[in-house]
């Protein structure tokens, strides 16, 4: 049986959580000297450490222990004064020692939270814990249709990536979202990712792996109060993909619990082409990883001042940001968020620094600009146009020189490689008339050429100076200011 979103809503309400596992940008892996990048040779950044060849040791490298305490504080976590690395023990091809050195019981930052703003107001996630582990290698299966295992010939394994520093940070479970569980699951990413961006610890791009998520999806029938068994859908790598994957677990969910059956605890996968997650393992308990304290390290006990210098060093934070930009710009939630999603924010920022009001700033970035993007089908910060350009157009139009139809030419102009905005005025001519005398004569021109009209407006009747404009710009080839226009045409006559 099927049972659709809404239907799965009125009865059910989601609880979601999200495991994020991020990639640090560090120079060098965790526990080695090797160097930490993505896409070389095969198995060609590897060393005794990270192939966890008899008799190599480990040692902790300081700057992913910053990185970790810098995301722990830009989520307001608490710091450990004293924690350590754990063993967690399973066997998995890609991992050369069998098992991962992580934390568990001592993780570095607890306790915080992330402000994510969607549908114009703010939901605070809570913020469990964020912890450090090495990334394990990159198994390829070859010859079968889905890359995945089954149906599979052979397959390779890949190590430079075991020992790569991944950060962990996993968010307490979001009640009380209701319909907009899924909304709120991709705004927690979206954010997560800005804020890692603005922390400059990570790239965070999911196509390659460097921020990937697992989403963890529970019903509880309304009113009961009762949370419901939970499934956990594994690597989802993209933002829409994490709403998409919500939104599948909790229709499949819905339907398996309104089918009298139970929602079984496992993992699932989900698939992009479909949009729906199928079973994968069931869940392993925390104590089947034998988790026990890593003997080969020394326990993380970093001081208080260092980690005061650290939070001394944080940027300011992309939800400040939001909150200052949308003050000094007089804007309501929705407005902001609107440029927000349009990925508009930087660009409208720099515009305004350019010397643009917000409000031309806005317009210009959100309307004529947002369409040519959507055309073009790029965001629209990749336009070719600065925000210099964009000031500079918006000040032509302020002074008079162009309407808001040469400015549109402008655009194209200057979108087409034609130069700058002066310069494409000058090229394509398409400054307004502001030579009085020209002006002058073609009002006199249109009212000689239409006696009636002008009959009319010397009776009272103002709007039909309408037709009398329209006369104008056409003689003009639209380069008039319709508004000096009209000035002239009501001097005349009344
Ligand atoms: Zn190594």
């Amino acid at each position: 049986m099927t049972v659709t979103y809404e239907e799965a809503l009125q009865r059910y309400e989601p609880v979601f959580g999200l495991e994020t596992h991020v990639e640090l940008g560090t120079t060098t892996k965790l526990f080695c000297g090797c160097p930490a990048v993505f896409g070389a040779e095969p198995n060609s950044r590897v060393c005794p450490v990270c192939l966890g060849l008899p008799g190599s040791l480990p040692a902790a490298n300081r700057r992913a222990i910053e990185y970790t305490i810098k995301i722990g504080l830009a989520l307001h976590c608490g710091i450990a004064s004293w924690c350590r690395f754990a063993r967690k023990n399973y066997f998995y091809p890609d991992m050369p020692k069998n098992f991962q050195i992580s934390q568990y019981d001592e993780p570095l930052c607890t306790d915080g939270y992330l402000d994510v703003l969607v549908g114009g107001r703010t939901v605070r996630v809570g913020i469990e814990r964020v912890h450090l582990e090495e990334d394990t290698g990159k198994s390829l299966h070859v010859g079968g249709a889905t890359g995945r295992i089954h149906g599979a010939e052979y397959s390779l394994v890949d190590y430079n990536r075991a020992g790569i520093p991944l950060v962990e940070i996993v968010t307490k479970p979001v009640p009380g979202t209701g319909f907009g569980a899924p909304g709120v699951a991709k705004a927690y990413v979206t954010e997560l990712r800005d804020l890692l961006r603005s922390l400059g610890v990570s790239d965070v791009r999911m196509e390659e792996g460097s921020l990937r998520c697992d989403v963890n999806t529970s019903l509880s029938v309304r009113g009961s109060g009762v949370w419901g068994t939970r499934t956990e859908t594994k690597n989802v790598n993209s933002l829409r993909s994490v709403e998409r994957a919500v939104r599948s677990e909790i229709e499949r969910q819905a339907a398996v619990l309104d089918g009298g059956g139970r929602v079984i605890q496992e993992t699932r996968h989900f698939h992009e082409d479909t949009g729906v997650t199928t079973s994968g393992r069931s869940k392993e308990e925390a104590q089947d990883y034998r988790y026990f304290p890593e003997p080969d390290l020394v326990p993380v006990a970093p001081p208080a001042e260092w980690v005061e210098e650290i939070r001394a060093s944080l940027p300011e934070l992309p939800s400040a940001r939001r909150a200052r930009l949308q003050a000094q710009w007089s804007l309501s939630g929705l407005e902001f968020e609107a440029l927000h999603n349009a990925g508009a924010v930087g660009v409208v920022e720099e515009t305004v620094l350019a010397g643009a009001s917000p409000a031309d700033a806005r317009k210009w970035w959100l309307g004529e600009l947002a369409r040519r993007a959507n055309d073009a089908g790029v965001d629209v910060s990749s336009l070719p146009i600065t925000p210099q350009a964009v000031a500079r157009v918006a000040a032509l139009v302020a002074s008079g020189t162009l309407n808001d139809r040469l400015a549109r030419e402008v655009i194209d102009g200057v979108l087409d490689g034609e130069g700058t905005p002066d310069e494409v005025v000058a090229a394509r001519g398409l400054a307004v008339v502001s030579d009085e005398g020209a002006l002058t004569a073609a009002v006199d021109e249109a009212i000689a050429a239409n006696p009636g009209v002008a009959a009319r407006i010397r009776d009272g009747k103002t709007s039909a100076a309408g037709v009398l404009i329209g006369a104008v710009m056409k003689a003009t080839r639209g380069k008039a200011d319709a508004a000096r226009v009209k000035a002239l045409i009501l001097e005349r006559l009344t």
